[in-house]
C-alpha cells in the first residue's frame, strides 16, 4: 500500500449520489422506473419481493424508497410500517405506489408512514418531482443549492450547468462527476473514491472509466481557451482547481 493514499472522506456518505431502491413487481414499471431515475443520476437497486426488500432494507438502508403496495412476500404497507418502527429507518422518505385510488386506502398509506402516496397510472415526470422533493426535505445540504466557481455554475435543482451563461450539456455520469468535485474544491480524489461516489460502492468498474468521463467533463466545460478547471495530481487522482477563477 501506497503512503501518500488519500483517506476516504468522511463525508462521503452525504455527497455521494442518493440511493433509491425500487420495490415493484411488475417488470415493466421497475424498469421505467430505474431507467428515470438513473438518468436524474441516483443509484437504483430493484428488488420485486416484499420479503426480498426487507432483507435489503435490512442490510443498509437506501436514501429513498420506492414502494409498491401489493407485491408477493410482504406487503408494502407491512414493510413501510416496519420501516417505521425501526430506529435507522424511522426517518426514510417512502414513497408508495398503488393501483387503488380509494380515498380511505390513501388514508391507509399514509397511516403507517408513508411520506407520499401516488396512484397508478401516475406520470413519471411527477413521480421524479416528489423523489426530488423529498430528498431534498431528507438532505437538504445535499440539494438545497446551486455550485458556483467563477463562471461555472451548476444547479441541483434542474441539473443545469452553465458556462460564461452558455448551457453546458453533461450525461448524469459526468454531472454527478462535477458536482462531486464541486462540492469540495481542493480536495484531491482518488480514482477508487470517485468511482464509490459517482457510480456506485457496489460498481466494479475499471479505474480508468474514471479517466473517460473526466476527458469527457472537460471537453464539455472547456472552449476554446478557457481555463481547465480540473486539476490531475499524478499518482492520486483528481480535484477542482481550488484558484480557478481566483487568479
Ligand atoms: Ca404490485
Amino acid at each position: 500500500m501506497n503512503e501518500t493514499r488519500i483517506a476516504p472522506p468522511k463525508d462521503v456518505s452525504t455527497s455521494r449520489a442518493p440511493r433509491v431502491l425500487v420495490v415493484e413487481d411488475e417488470q415493466a414499471l421497475a424498469l421505467l422506473l430505474s431507467y428515470n431515475l438513473e438518468a436524474e443520476g441516483y443509484l437504483v437497486e430493484r428488488v420485486e419481493r416484499g420479503d426480498d426488500a426487507e432483507l435489503r432494507l435490512a442490510e443498509s438502508p437506501p436514501d429513498l424508497v420506492i414502494l409498491d403496495w401489493m407485491l408477493p412476500g410482504v406487503s408494502g404497507l407491512e414493510i413501510c410500517r416496519r420501516l417505521r418502527a425501526r430506529e435507522e429507518t424511522r426517518a426514510l422518505p417512502v414513497i408508495m405506489l398503488t393501483a387503488r385510488g380509494e380515498e380511505a386506502e390513501r388514508v391507509r398509506g399514509l397511516s403507517v408512514g408513508a411520506d407520499d402516496y401516488v396512484v397508478k397510472p401516475f406520470s413519471v415526470p411527477e413521480l421524479m418531482a416528489r423523489v426530488r422533493s423529498l430528498l431534498r426535505r431528507a438532505r437538504p445540504e445535499r440539494i438545497a443549492s446551486r455550485l458556483i466557481a467563477s463562471d461555472i455554475d451548476l444547479d441541483r435543482e434542474t441539473r443545469r450547468v452553465r458556462r460564461a451563461g452558455r448551457d453546458i450539456h453533461l450525461g448524469p455520469t459526468e454531472f454527478r462527476l462535477l458536482e462531486y468535485l464541486l462540492e469540495k474544491p481542493g480536495r484531491v480524489f482518488s480514482r477508487a473514491q470517485l468511482l464509490d461516489a459517482v457510480w456506485g460502492l457496489s460498481a466494479e468498474i475499471d479505474e480508468r472509466t474514471v479517466d473517460v468521463h473526466v476527458g469527457r467533463l472537460r471537453k464539455a466545460l472547456v472552449r476554446g481557451r478557457e481555463r481547465d478547471p480540473i486539476r490531475t495530481v499524478r499518482g492520486a487522482g483528481y480535484s477542482f482547481d481550488e484558484t480557478f477563477g481566483k487568479s
